[in-house]
């Protein structure tokens, strides 16, 4: 998207500066000798798949790309870094999966194996197409979602390796409760996993390790001693800390999404407001209509509760957020004019409208905050942005 073609209109300005930063802070946590897979899933946690690729690529600062399914595979540029796909492979004869299947095959993406059904069908695609898959084994250690469990584990792994047209990419588990301090499940699974793949890794015939991982963003900055072979950073790729904005971490968050004030309008004390006239103004004041609202991912709990922030000061979004609206409260800004930009979630974990606030405000973490936003809302690159001429609407 070129910065100017949406220029006052919602946009998610992507800081790829900070996304540098990030991945410096987090290569840093983990030394180089081991490897980093950043998570690209649901669209780079929103921040727009493909440039965040380009970027990572570009500046080598990550060894592998990981999404969530094979369409979002499919979506990711050419970059040059391996690709693995988290979703289990199963019911592989069924509709359109067994095409994504044979392009995954094809374009050397990992797979995920769960079970030794699935890599023995794995392995018929890539017989009958003269091609090595490369797949990783997920081993569930306590979390009880996918994964084979650590009993049955060995089975799988060896049905994997006995397969000529399979290579064993990897091993990998994934942890409950890795943002917790000081915690003793954490400390289990990674026994677990340790006890399953260190036993498998002294009988691999081939010799070769496959790398074995284990920790994201939270567990890779928690865990030091749980990073293994590669780590899988996501959350804090994007510059959010898993524990919170008051850790003192140097992450910056790369997102910043703003709105123009679409109209400015003064209203009498007594004037109330959207769907419910759930706000009444308590004396005379100015009002300002941001087109942005649930719709985009402005969470409808945020009526009354949320602060945009308007030339620099926070404003209260008043009355309740509409599919397509909001209206915020310009009384503390008597600056604010139409055309002026809102920012709805600011780049600065102190701020009020921070992930972290709007997170809380939501009942939920900033990881949701991300992935709500919705495709009405162009991402641009602020590197774009800052490129151009500061513009203001006439009005
Ligand atoms: C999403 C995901 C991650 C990244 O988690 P963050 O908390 O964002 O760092 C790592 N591993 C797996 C398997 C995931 O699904």
């Amino acid at each position: 998207m070129d910065a100017h073609t949406c220029l006052g209109e919602p946009r998610l300005l992507i800081s790829h500066e900070a996304l540098r930063h990030n991945a410096g802070v987090l290569r840093a946590a983990v030394g180089d000798s081991v490897r980093i897979c950043a998570i690209l899933k649901a669209d780079a946690y929103g921040h727009g798949a493909a440039a965040v690729a380009r970027t990572l690529a570009r500046g080598r600062l990550a060894d592998a790309l990981a999404v969530a399914n094979l369409d979002e595979a499919s979506a990711l540029p050419e970059v040059g870094l391996p690709v693995i796909v988290f979703r289990p492979v199963e019911n592989v004869y069924v509709g359109r999966q067994r095409n994504q299947l044979e392009e995954a095959i094809e374009r050397g993406w990992t797979l995920t194996i769960c079970s030794a059904a699935a890599a023995g069908d794995v392995a018929r695609l890539a017989l009958a197409r003269g091609k090595r898959a490369t797949v990783q084994v997920k081993i569930d250690t306590g979390m009880s979602r996918s994964g084979v469990d650590d009993i049955e584990a060995k089975e799988v792994i060896e049905a994997v390796s006995q397969q000529p047209s399979l290579r064993l990419g990897g091993l990998c588990t994934h942890f409950a409760c890795a943002d917790e301090l000081d915690d003793v499940a954490t400390a289990e699974q990674f026994r677990r996993f340790c006890e399953v793949t260190d036993g498998w890794v002294d009988a691999n015939r081939t010799g070769r390790r496959p790398i074995r991982h284990a920790a994201n963003t939270a567990g890779m900055l928690l865990h030091p001693d749980m990073h293994l072979d590669m780590v899988r950073p996501g959350l804090g790729l994007y510059g959010i800390d898993p524990m919170g904005p008051a850790t003192g971490r140097q992450l910056k968050p790369v997102m910043k999404w703003v709105a123009p004030l679409l109209m400015v309008r003064t209203v009498r004390k007594g004037t109330s407001v959207g769907y419910g006239l759930t706000w009444t103004a308590p004396r005379d004041t100015r009002l300002g209509l941001v087109p942005v609202g649930y719709a985009d991912g402005y969470m409808r709990s945020y009526s009354n509760r949320a602060k945009v922030i308007v030339n620099g000061v926070a404003a209260a979004v008043v009355g309740r957020v509409s599919m397509d609206l909001i209206t915020v409260e310009l009384g503390s800004v008597p600056s604010a004019q139409q055309g002026d930009e809102v920012t709805l979630l600011k780049d600065d974990p102190a701020s009020p409208a921070s992930a972290y606030a709007l997170a809380e405000l939501g009942g939920t973490i900033p990881y949701e905050i991300f992935c709500r936003i919705g495709s009405r809302v162009h991402r641009v690159a602020v590197d774009e942005v800052a490129a151009e001429a500061p513009e203001r609407a006439v009005g």
